[in-house]
């Protein structure tokens, strides 16, 4: 009997994050201030953060503890199981073994509870009494919501006006779990008011909600933001997800030739793959491919220009060198909404420079041909994101049966889609649409690059 599934004891949860940073061959450009433009310091940052979770940005140990108080809570739904997909494998006709690592189990449904969670604690730890976020879809809001309710935070979240319309029950999620969530642009910042007298039926974007939540954060001093994606320390507590991998592996006697992972700010991609980074920088699996898929309509990684720019519209945040699309790109309404957002992690940025992975985009119906496949064989029905890893997953697994080749596929499972039947139903019903390219809208984005 071949097995199905390889699960870990929660004794064999990993106890520390892994910091890729100081294994980095070069180092990473630098974060600038936006009003100077010189490299920011810590201190500089300590209006929004928690001064635990700076240090992290930066950190140059290559392990980092996990608070026990932490572990106990991660132990809710860790470790996560890593399913073989012997009933996809099977109906692919393929020789490649493919595997899924399953954050589905998490509470909130995804892997982005890992680092809410330890987001949430920090804060805490330092007497923070609220904290303020944006959201695009509502999967990070409503799995902060969750994080804020074990640390008793209170939690305000700016949601995209669009889906704050259109997908009510992740925002009735984050209500269940004791936050507030408004439509963003909301009345209640000036960014929100600027956006509203512009358009008052504007439907808002990520770059916009993080302008408003900074903006909330830095006007009162029991309050700081979090941020769900994009930064170093947020790739650091989502490496438990490849770490977790990694050992389950050992028990499956086998290791991964290709790792695949759907990216929107990067983070579960960057926690899946920088362990086996890790293991290629170090000589031990040199040949690893490690692959970044996100949806033709937003390629920052395939299509996006590399230098400094803001995470938000208002231009408050850091600059960060990143692949990006212009934090003024208004990305097309795709229904992977975790995948909306016009920059890129630099950490995962800079792994693509190297080469030390690729990157590739797919188009919207093709990612929802390869859920429905999935569900129709494995059972689970995913993410609209995650569909983005299991068309690249599939392709490879096609691939190999041209060739013959009998690959161990990895595929990132970040996310169940229960809250997502409205695009499954958009699909089954011959609505959704391809959004191409979208040249135009990008080179304008582009022209407001920041001069740095
Ligand atoms: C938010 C989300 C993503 C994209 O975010 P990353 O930071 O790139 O990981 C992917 N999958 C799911 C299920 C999500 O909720």
């Amino acid at each position: 009997m071949e097995k199905r599934k390889f699960i870990l004891d929660e004794k064999d949860m990993p106890t520390s994050w892994y910091n890729i940073l100081p294994d980095l061959p070069e180092p990473l450009p630098d974060v600038l201030h936006p009003a100077t433009g010189k490299p920011v310091t810590p201190q500089d940052l300590e209006p929004l953060f928690a001064r635990e979770l700076i240090m992290q940005e930066f950190a140059p140990q290559r392990f980092i503890e996990i608070p026990e108080e932490l572990q106990e809570i991660y132990r809710v739904w860790r470790p996560t199981p890593l399913f073989r997909a012997h009933r996809l494998e099977k109906a692919l006709d393929t020789p490649a073994k493919i595997f899924y690592k399953f954050e589905d189990v998490s509470p909130a449904g995804s892997h982005k509870p890992n680092s809410a969670i330890a987001q949430a604690y920090y804060n805490h730890k330092e007497g923070i009494k609220r904290l303020t976020t944006e959201t695009g879809a509502g999967q990070w809001g409503s799995a902060l919501s969750m994080a804020c309710m074990f640390f008793n935070i209170e939690l305000k979240v700016y949601m995209v006006a669009v889906s704050f319309h259109q997908k009510p029950y992740r925002r009735v999620m984050m209500e269940t779990w004791g936050a507030t969530c408004v439509p963003s642009p909301s009345p209640d910042t000036k960014s929100g008011r600027d956006a509203l007298a512009a358009d008052p039926n504007s439907p808002g974007s990520l770059g916009l909600a993080i302008s408003e939540a900074v903006e909330d954060a830095v006007s009162r001093d029991d309050t700081h933001y979090s941020l769900g994606s994009v930064l170093n320390h947020v790739i650091l507590h989502q490496t438990v997800i490849g770490q977790e991998a990694k050992k389950q592996f050992e028990m499956a006697d086998c290791y991964p030739d290709i790792v695949v992972g759907c990216v929107g700010g990067g983070t579960n991609f960057g926690g899946l793959a920088v362990p086996f980074v890790k293991d290629k920088l170090n000589g031990s699996h040199p040949d690893t491919q490690i692959i970044a898929v996100e949806p033709e309509s937003c390629p920052s990684l395939t299509k996006g220009l590399y230098a400094y720019d803001y995470g938000d519209v208002a231009g408050l945040t850091p600059l960060l060198k990143m692949f990006t699309l212009g934090s003024h790109f208004m990305p097309p309404p795709v229904h992977a909404g975790g995948l909306r957002y016009h920059g890129m992690s630099p950490l995962v940025t800079h792994l693509l420079k190297l080469g030390l992975i690729e990157a590739r985009s797919v188009p919207q119906i093709a990612t929802f041909e390869a859920g429905i496949q999935f569900a129709r064989t494995e059972g689970y029905i995913s993410a609209p994101e995650t569909n983005h890893a299991i068309r690249a997953g599939i392709d490879e697994a096609i691939k190999c049966r041209e060739s013959g080749e009998a690959k161990t596929i990895l595929i990132g499972h970040s996310g169940h889609g229960h809250v997502d039947m409205a695009s499954y139903d958009a699909y089954l019903s011959g609505k959704l649409v391809d959004y191409s390219y979208p040249d135009d809208k990008v080179k304008e984005a582009l022209h407001q690059l920041p001069k740095v």
